[in-house]
């Protein structure tokens, strides 16, 4: 699956809040090309897990365009929009998201069988999965039994099995010590380069950020080309 071109333009979002309005997101504009690896850092409440999940088709879109792979997801319907971030984005959270009742294989199958996939190829397709990501050893492990590494690597695996267009990572690395952070930072950048998708990582992690091609930061609502 080759990567996505994603282009933001004058996406302003604000939240209703007792106070009144907040403005989280400022007349933001971004453009990455297909196969970019792009970072995005900032203060805390600045606004990065919202503009995550207004591309990553989590949060309906408010005032501005946003464009991937040419579509703009603020024409797409409700179903258009489970669709879009089944086939196109794949997730990854500071905090796992794994489902704690699962194994790691069953938690990289459901996005498989989500797509409808016959329990027997998503089976046989998280086994790879997670033998991409080094832990073909610990499929029948639930994520209790896994560290902070493995766990994350498990959801690695689970967000690139779709072959998604468009990789969407908040934190990766936030909870894990620099040793496994660095693991998974050196597997995203080796399935970008792989398979070629678009990813943009929002990161406290200098190294994850330093490492991307385009760097932005975001500091109270405006994102900025972030200082080299
Ligand atoms: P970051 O990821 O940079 O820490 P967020 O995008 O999570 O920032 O949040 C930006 C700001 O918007 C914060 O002040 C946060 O409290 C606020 N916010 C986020 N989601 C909501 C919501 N659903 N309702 C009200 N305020 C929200
Ligand atoms: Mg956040």
């Amino acid at each position: 699956m080759r990567g996505v071109e994603v282009v933001v333009e004058h996406v302003t979002h604000s939240f209703a809040v007792e106070e009144g309005t907040l403005v989280v997101l400022d007349d933001v504009n971004l453009h990455a090309a297909p196969g970019a690896y792009v970072s995005i850092t900032g203060p805390s409440g600045s606004g990065k897990s919202t503009l995550l999940s207004l591309l990553g088709g989590l949060e309906p879109s408010q005032d501005g365009s946003l464009q991937v792979g040419g579509q703009s997801l603020g024409s797409l319907s409700r179903d258009q929009l489970a669709a879009y971030r089944c086939s196109t984005v794949g997730f990854v959270f500071q905090h796992f998201g794994l489902l704690d009742t699962l194994t790691a294989a069953e938690n990289v199958a459901v996005p498989l069988l989500l797509a409808g996939s016959s329990r027997a190829e998503a089976n046989r397709r998280a086994l790879d999965l997670l033998d991409r990501v080094g832990l073909a050893e610990r499929a029948s492990h639930r994520p209790a039994a896994l560290s902070g590494g493995e766990r994350q690597r498990v959801a690695v695996a689970r967000a690139i099995g779709n072959g998604p267009a468009l990789l969407l990572a908040d934190e990766p690395t936030g909870n894990l010590d620099e040793d496994n952070g660095r693991m998974v930072v050196d597997l995203l950048e080796a399935i970008c380069a792989e398979q070629g998708c678009t990813v943009i990582a929002v990161t406290h992690d200098r190294d994850l950020a330093r490492r991307a091609e385009h760097r932005y930061r975001l500091e109270r609502g405006q994102l900025r080309a972030a200082p080299s």
